[in-house]
């Protein structure tokens, strides 16, 4: 599709919208089947003390303030432990960047967290966190990727990518890692055999123009490395944020948009990253299961612990039972599968009195 075609499709309304939110749906059918998948995890958020300052976050604090805390190695090795128990195959841990750091902190995490359960996957890091281990430990970034991998580290979170145009980061965020540097971590990532997650933050300060072309950046990284899982569209949660209060954002995204990112990055992420997730904590139910019929296929993670949307503003919850997930899925009239990091294994969960036999032919059809 060509970049005019790609404008004009992010630009849909009316009926036009509605036409595109069918033939995401339609697309979705033939590239995903009528599954969708979610994974049992628990996001471990270690710290909230961060010295970048993005505008758009409602979950960081300055080291002197009342609410700070910071897991220790034992903690995090527990909760690890805890999440095990309750069936989570994956912690994805991210926090804040605080000043003066342990040079190998990261690494340390790591190893703590695989030592507590070494059969546990870490989705671990945003590029934001790569760039500053970069900067504590004087490592050339090839190499602490590599170093990363090799303590345990099995995916990178793609998040931190916002919007990969300067100009409108330099608005959300002054201090934080450039769009050369967010490809480069991700690319390198990619190159180490570490896999990432593909994200784009909408409804703040953006345009539909800067959606397609994100779109189009992450299908070119995508056809040099392979290594995108997912892409995971997160719309801007406001209420508690700098960035609105300056006014300097919208309040968020319309309904339409919405339905419009996801449906968009079915369409131009084809044949390219397959996995659409809607992320549940920033929409809410109804909400998440209408994006499930305008492009996306998974569900995400049951999380357990989630913090971040939950500070901004975000009412979804913080933890949902595999059984809701199962539940929340059936309502759309789709089958729930449980699938790991990557996507590599799935299992159908749902009780065999539940499945109707069109459902079974599209189950073997996915
Ligand atoms: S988004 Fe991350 S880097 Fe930015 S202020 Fe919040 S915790 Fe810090």
């Amino acid at each position: 599709m060509s970049l005019e075609e790609s404008y004009a499709l992010a630009n849909a309304n009316g009926d036009d919208l509605l036409g595109l939110l069918v033939a995401a749906n339609i697309l979705r059918t033939e590239i995903c089947g009528n599954i969708v998948t979610y994974i049992v995890n628990r996001n471990i958020n270690f710290t909230n003390i961060c010295f970048v300052g993005c505008k758009f976050c409602a979950f960081s604090r300055g080291p002197r303030e009342a609410d700070t805390y910071f897991l220790t190695l034992e903690q995090m090795a527990e909760k690890t432990v805890e999440a095990w128990n309750l069936g989570a195959t994956e912690v994805c841990i991210q926090g804040g960047l605080p000043r003066n750091l342990p040079k190998f902190h990261y690494r340390d995490i790591l190893r703590a967290v695989k030592k507590a359960v070494p059969q546990m996957h870490i989705h671990a890091f945003s590029p934001m966190e790569i760039v500053y281990g970069v900067e504590l430990t004087g490592m050339p970034l090839q190499d602490y990727l590599s170093m990363l991998r090799d303590n345990g580290l099995g995916t990178l979170p793609g998040t931190a990518a916002e919007i990969l145009d300067d100009e409108i980061r330099h608005i959300l965020s002054a201090n934080k890692l450039t769009t050369a540097q967010w490809i480069e971590v991700i690319r390198e990532a990619h190159h180490c055999g570490i896999r990432t997650t593909s994200t784009l933050m909408y409804g703040h300060t953006e345009t539909p123009a800067h959606w397609v072309r994100q779109m189009r950046l992450l299908r070119d990284i995508q056809s040099e490395t392979g290594g995108f899982t997912e892409f995971v569209p997160l719309g801007f949660v406001h209420q508690n944020t700098l960035l609105f209060a300056q006014g300097l954002s919208r309040t968020g995204p319309t309904l339409e948009e919405h339905l419009k990112v996801h449906a968009l990055a079915r369409i131009l992420l084809a044949g390219s990253i397959d996995n659409v997730q809607v992320s549940w904590v920033k929409l809410n139910r109804q909400l998440s299961q209408l994006c499930l019929h305008a492009g996306a296929n998974d569900y995400g993670g049951t999380l357990m612990e989630e913090n971040i949307s939950r500070e901004a503003g975000a009412t979804a919850g913080q933890y949902t039972s595999p059984e809701r997930f199962q539940n929340l899925i059936l309502e759309t009239g789709r089958i729930p599968a449980e699938r790991n990091t990557t996507y590599s294994r799935i299992s159908i969960k749902v009780p065999l009195d539940e499945f109707t036999a069109e459902q079974s032919l599209e189950a073997e059809f996915a």
